[in-house]
């Protein structure tokens, strides 16, 4: 494992040349475990943009910094920002880019008071633009997630009956994923039943189910550090004619928003193509999120699609494609899968094949 970080090192080296300083001070916990290999919540890389990085944590992890980084210098220390920010000035760095999206005012103060301190200039999203595009460990780490979300979810259909709460089964639902192996949770599973599932992110309730509820399901699996994302809608008992109708429109939408994740697409254009249906049935209004995000250390990471945002998928780009419609007072359907951009097979006749889809749980509507 020591030469895959050792090689993110390298393309990160590139990068913080690239925007003029002599090194990065590394401090978002994902990026830190990314290029390092280690997992802590008090942990800091000093990257020069030439040389090699030195990693401070302080002794809760140093015995974990030694075991898994063993190729990188180690300093422990309890305040990581100060001891690196003190070693960026002996070794007379000029310029220190730092990581404005994750270092606090009050922690860039320290830096900034530190003598000697280098000037400091942000980063950017730098290591977050590097881990989009995933390495096969990567991505079969991410699988591996999804298919313990998809299994737990199966066995515990069962205990989708009226009376049961969505507090209850979301319990059920998590602990099936840890005793199937997860590592734990992506994040806190929404249930959201009835007329709870007109919004996108419900906290689960006490709520308990009834015959014709639509129960929307957002769930995850964590898996050494990866994660998975799947949002399924089931029916209990016969739905009515409302429901079939902005399920079916729910599912033709999330298909055209899969079938346009292909290598090169504008993530506005991917989010259009599943909107556009969405809003074309007159439910433009019900659907207020974005179209899906990248995964992988983090639930949400880049590319974020939807909202405007800009840029391009590629090979290896994992995403999750969910578009919803929540119809306020009455319910909602949200469909989600966690997929990985393929690039295409050879030969003119084929220009890409379609992505690679992890989350395999069924889209044909549950009736339960
Ligand atoms: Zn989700
Ligand atoms: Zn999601």
């Amino acid at each position: 494992m020591a030469e895959i970080h050792a090689t993110r090192r390298s393309l990160a080296q590139q990068k913080i040349a690239a925007v003029g300083a002599d090194a990065a001070l590394i401090t978002s916990p994902a990026n830190v475990r990314y290029l390092s290999g280690l997992v802590s919540s008090n942990a800091a890389l000093l990257l020069p943009a030439e040389g090699d990085g030195v990693l401070a944590t302080d002794s809760r992890y140093a015995e974990a910094a030694a075991r898994d980084c063993p190729d990188i210098e180690l300093v422990t220390e309890r305040q990581v920002d100060e001891a690196l920010a003190r070693l960026a000035a002996v070794r007379g760095y000029r310029v220190l880019a730092f990581e404005a999206q994750d270092l606090t005012f009050e922690r860039y103060k320290v830096l900034a008071r530190t003598d000697g301190a280098p000037e400091l200039v942000p980063l950017g999203h730098a290591v977050e633009e590097l881990r989009m595009i995933k390495d096969e460990s990567e991505i079969g780490l991410i699988a591996k997630a999804c298919a313990l979300t998809c299994e737990a979810f199966d066995a515990v259909l069962g205990a989708i009956i009226p009376g049961r709460s969505e507090r209850e089964y979301a319990v059920l639902l998590e602990r099936a994923m840890v005793d199937l192996g997860a590592d734990g949770i992506a994040f806190d599973s929404i249930v959201a039943s009835g007329p709870n599932g007109a919004i996108p992110h419900h906290a689960r309730t006490g709520r308990r189910f009834q015959a014709g509820d639509l129960i929307t399901i957002d769930c995850g699996a964590r898996y050494q550090g990866y994660h998975a994302d799947m949002t399924r809608t089931v029916a209990l008992g016969e739905p009515d004619a409302w429901q079939r109708e902005i399920y079916e429109l729910v599912a033709v939408a999330q298909a055209a928003g899969v079938a346009a994740a292909v290598p090169g697409a504008d993530v506005r254009d991917v989010d259009a193509s599943a909107r556009d249906i969405i809003e074309a049935a007159g439910h433009g209004g019900h659907f207020q999120h974005g179209l899906g995000h990248g995964i992988g250390l983090e639930v949400h990471e880049a590319p974020m699609m939807g909202y405007g945002r800009t840029g391009r998928l590629f090979d290896r780009v994992p995403v999750t494609v969910e578009p919803g419609v929540y119809v306020p007072g009455r319910g909602g359907v949200r469909i989600e899968d966690t997929l990985v951009v393929r690039a295409g097979r050879a030969g003119p006749e084929v220009a890409t094949e379609p992505a690679q889809i992890l989350t395999t749980t069924t889209k044909e509507l549950l009736v339960l």
